[in-house]
């Protein structure tokens, strides 16, 4: 509000006088929280009227000014100022804000930096002169607000003590930016209360040596054994372990039974073996480079994962750690779907028992685009899994040798986390106390609002990126320091002898003793279960060993699919649908009676319903899934009268499994990858991702290159995720083409993925049904169509859903004379419709079509079948609508030629195998409409006459 207007304000109003900009500011403290202003003036304003019954206390400025001006106008309403005449009482309110000063800004003056090196502006909210205060009133007492200081009055020089300890010790806490009050409210009294720094009792404070003395022992170990053997040690961070030896016993104590762990390679073999209780001993045959399993080509140790047992106050906790790859943080959105996975298989709505934590570098959580997408899913209805604890081991290097200015353009590298509210915590790494007391905080503060926290570890990197790299050369000073800069553990090991706490000959007795158990190749994890209850995790025994030819039955009884039909599209009394959603349940109807022949959205549907049918679960995720992009699925219907979604397929029965069909958020790297979490965690699931258009799935493409196409064969992580990505060439450009047929070929090898491209609606049935039904749990990946959901041709019968089976060729289906045959084009998609009709309009019939529906696996012998009733071939062809350079022409053509070269042994046809599709291109597709149809138009016939 400008000036002019608040002194008109105060000129009218009896609230007037030297005191405005006092009430003012007190008012403001008391809108925000009523417990910032002394008790009388809390009084006070509570009695005021209110506008429009507005009592919330995040108003901005300008409102709580434009009350006042309302309290002007209003005088009759007996409004009775509170006269502020001495300066004791002006003073008064810039104490408060000086209180406040130090919540918002003092973790700018916190010591984080163990180096002592960082350069950090100088914060003047936090001097006296600032608020206009000086050393003269230090002594003079004032009212302490909300400032939990144990009396409501204290001198000035108390209060400042208290929030120097409190703000600017070796916690640098932020937590004024959120929202909600509550939350603020509750770190301040957390970290009030104990000044920033709770007692800690000796043993305590012995298991903290304890934990410190194997980070650091297991390091030093490493390092004489196999000098110059990269490790990515912890040295200069060895705080993490006994902080997450903290958050592990505390979620325990929460009842929390399960906790995922994602990191990327700084410090895993640390935690490894000193949380997660992996053999040393197998760690040492990974350094000696032996091969540790007979199945897959595997990874180095690094990032391996890892699972095991552990005590805890509230009993038995399984831990995993997720397998890695070297791209930094593409791990936490796995975690966070295998999270929500395990949090549905125990039906943990309130999400206390199974817990995420994070771990980042520094210069990842700033700088990659997955943690923003991350964070952001962290409260939607389909990704949240009730907050996740996240560590940064803040090394102050970025990547191998950025400094921090270059990696960011915020102040904390954690400022991210802001987006969703997330508290953070910094800490000084170097200050083992305060680290145990933020893992504290951080487990109680996700326990209570169910929500993402920061852990901010501030420490540095003893050595280099890794053990053979020279760090001096870029970091000259920073490394100075840290030659001169004593171990976290011998600077607490220096702090407890000076305590008392343990004696010299103590703390060498544990070094040796944990130095012994690696000798000896023990387990180091004193809690460590050592037969584990297998019940806290699933079994996957039923799914390993499995062949993609393994028989499988897809069948389901026509009655019963009858029966659900009706189910789902008897629409409830009151849920009433919008006019073309009616037309489509209508349809349906007809459909299920056997009056109207079965679309795609048809029969997608029943695969559904009869899987939940049979017991299985069924999650699907991805952009406008509710729907479907083009609008043929509608699994969920919106009431036109109140907007309430009803989904027909979770009204099946009461006891039915659990289905989910979430629209994600506008995300494909995080989504994809927590899918993938979710299904190679969940093998009775079938889980699904689509994606708008095919091509948006190159935006998670190394979700697809590192996780969905190797992970099984890298770490022996089975995953049956299945992938919708709409592709075809209908005239609309190239971003809405293409989804990119060829990049998932070519990544095809060792029976690790499933590509498919049905073509019509019984092959979708079957194909998903296939895909939970048999116990092989593979990547699916399917090319699904746009047009084709309405095309007329594009038809199957009640019959064929009830009896049929996913065929991976589909033969020809009209009823040439073999005999007659001399071509055979072999085709994938919507291409085959083109074809088709072409041949019957143009009467052709010596020519037969063939479609390969699934494209890897190749279907050999299956297409041995269809080409065997033409024994008079001259030329085949391959069609696609892709250009030559896309599509499936060079990945799968030496599988066809194979089986031409058996259909007709001695003959040459194999190669000459023609090629009927698009020139070359740079571009998936052609923007212009008039192009897109000649290209289509020559490519069918050149079908028939190359
Ligand atoms: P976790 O709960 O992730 O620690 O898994 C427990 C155990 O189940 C692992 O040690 C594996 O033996 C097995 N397991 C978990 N996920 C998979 C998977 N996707 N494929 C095969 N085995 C798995």
């Amino acid at each position: 509000m400008q000036e002019g207007v608040m002194q008109r304000m105060w000129d009218s109003s009896h609230i007037s006088g030297g005191n405005a900009a006092y009430v003012e500011d007190l008012y403001e403290l008391y809108i925000r929280d009523p417990n910032e202003v002394p008790e009388e003036w809390r009084d006070y304003f509570d009695k005021l009227p209110q506008i429009n019954g507005v009592t919330s206390r995040d108003v901005p400025h300008s409102t709580i000014q434009e009350h006042f001006l309302y309290l002007a106008r209003n005088r009759t309403q007996h409004v009775s100022p509170a006269v502020v005449s001495s300066d004791h009482e002006k003073k008064q309110v810039l104490v408060l804000r000086l209180i406040n000063g130090y919540r918002v800004r003092g973790h700018q003056n916190a010591l984080l930096d163990p180096l002592k090196l960082q350069q950090r502006a100088p914060v003047p909210d936090l001097e006296l002169a600032f608020h206009g205060l000086s050393v003269a009133d230090l002594d003079t007492p004032f009212q302490t607000g909300s400032l939990f200081i144990g009396k409501s009055e204290s001198t000035l020089g108390e209060i400042l003590d208290l929030l120097k300890n409190t703000y600017c010790g070796s916690i640098g806490a932020e937590f004024m930016h959120i929202v909600n009050t509550d939350e603020r409210r509750w770190f301040q009294n957390r970290m009030e209360s104990v000044r920033g720094r709770p007692e800690i009792n000796a043993e305590s404070k012995i298991h903290l040596l304890e934990r410190l003395t194997a980070s650091e022992g297991l390091e030093k170990y490493l390092g004489t054994k196999f000098p110059g053997t990269k490790r990515f040690g912890l040295e200069g961070g060895e705080s993490l372990i006994p902080m997450l030896d903290e958050v592990i016993q505390r979620c325990g104590s929460y009842g929390t039974k399960e906790i995922c762990i994602g990191m990327a390679h700084r410090g895993r073999l640390n935690v490894l073996v000193n949380t997660l209780g992996k053999n040393p001993a197998d760690l040492f045959d990974e350094f000696e480079g032996k091969k540790l399993h007979e199945m897959g080509s595997g990874d180095v140790k690094y990032h391996q994962g890892f699972s095991s047992n552990v005590m805890t106050p509230g009993g038995e906790l399984h831990l995993a750690l997720s397998f890695n790859p070297s791209h930094l943080e593409i791990v936490s959105p796995v975690v966070e779907g295998s999270v929500r996975a395990r949090q549905d298989r125990r039906k943990d709505n309130d999400r206390l028992q199974v817990v995420p934590i994070a771990i980042h570098g520094d210069s990842a959580f700033s700088g990659q685009g997955v943690v923003m997408e991350t964070l952001q899913m962290s409260q939607t209805r389909a990704y949240k899994t009730g907050g996740t604890i996240h560590v940064i081991i803040n090394n102050q290097v970025g990547f191998t040798t950025s400094k921090p200015e270059d990696t960011r353009s915020t102040e904390y590298c954690t400022d991210v986390a802001k987006i969703v509210d997330a508290p953070i915590l910094h800490v000084n790494g170097d200050d083992t106390e305060a680290v145990f007391f933020a893992a504290k905080l951080a487990v109680d503060y996700r326990m209570e609002f169910k929500k993402d926290v920061v852990i901010d570890l501030v420490c540095y990197r003893r050595r280099g990126h890794n053990e053979a790299d020279e760090p001096s050369g870029t970091q000259p000073l920073m490394y100075q320091q840290i030659a001169r800069q004593k171990t976290t553990r011998t600077l607490y090991v220096d702090q407890l002898i000076a305590e008392g706490v343990v004696t010299e000959e103590e703390d060498k007795a544990m070094a040796n003793e944990y130095r012994n158990a690696l000798d000896n190749g023990q387990h180091v994890v004193k809690s460590l279960v050592k037969e584990p209850n297998s019940e806290l995790f699933v079994d996957w025994a039923p799914y390993l060993g499995h062949e993609w030819t393994a028989e499988c039955d897809t069948r389901f009884d026509l009655r019963r699919l009858q029966e659900l039909a009706h189910q789902l599209n008897e629409i409830p009394e009151g849920v009433v649908l919008q006019r073309q959603v009616g037309k489509i349940v209508e349809d349906r109807r007809k459909m299920a009676a056997g009056a109207l022949p079965i679309n795609w959205g048809f029969a997608e549907t029943m695969a559904y319903a009869t899987l939940l049918d049979e017991g299985h679960q069924v999650r699907m995720t991805g952009q406008d899934v509710g729907r479907g992009t083009f609008s043929h699925r509608h699994a969920v219907l919106h009431n036109q009268k109140d907007g309430v979604a009803y989904m027909p397929l979770a009204h099946l029965a009461k006891d039915q499994p659990q289905i989910d069909i979430y629209d994600s958020f506008l995300s494909e790297e995080a989504v994809l990858a927590f899918e993938y979490g979710y299904a190679t965690t969940t093998p009775g699931a079938l889980v699904i991702w689509e994606a708008q258009f095919g091509d948006f799935a190159n935006g998670a493409q190394v979700v697809i290159d590192q996780f969905i196409t190797s992970g099984e064969h890298k770490w022996g992580r089975l995953c049956g995720l299945t992938m919708l990505l709409p592709h075809g060439y209908e005239g609309q450009g190239p971003e809405h083409s293409s989804a990119r047929l060829e990049r998932y070929l070519q990544l095809c090898a060792e029976h690790n993925i499933q590509v498919c491209v049905p073509t019509t609606p019984a092959q979708v049935y079957h194909m998903l049904r296939r895909q939970q039904i048999r116990p092989l749990r593979k990547p699916l990946i399917v090319m699904t169509p746009k047009s084709l959901l309405r095309h007329k041709l594009a038809i199957s019968t009640l019959e064929e859903l009830a009896e049929g089976s996913f065929q991976t060729v589909i033969p020809e289906v009209d009823a040439l004379e073999p005999a007659k045959v001399t071509r055979v084009v072999m085709c994938s998609g919507k291409v085959y419709y083109d074809l088709l009709e072409k041949r019957r309009n143009d009467e052709i019939d010596n020519t037969a079509i063939l479609r390969i529906e699934q494209l890897y696996p190749f279907p050999h012998e299956d297409l041995l079948a269809a080409l065997s009733p033409y024994k008079n071939l001259k030329t085949v062809v391959w069609c696609q609508e892709e250009p030559m350079n896309q599509g499936a022409w060079y990945s799968s053509q030496h599988h066809m030629r194979r089986a031409i070269a058996e259909h007709v042994p001695g003959s040459d046809l194999q190669h000459h195998l023609k090629y009927a599709g698009r020139e070359a291109s740079a571009a998936p597709a052609c923007g212009y409409m008039s192009t897109h149809v000649e290209q289509q138009e020559k490519l069918v016939n050149d079908a028939f006459t190359l």
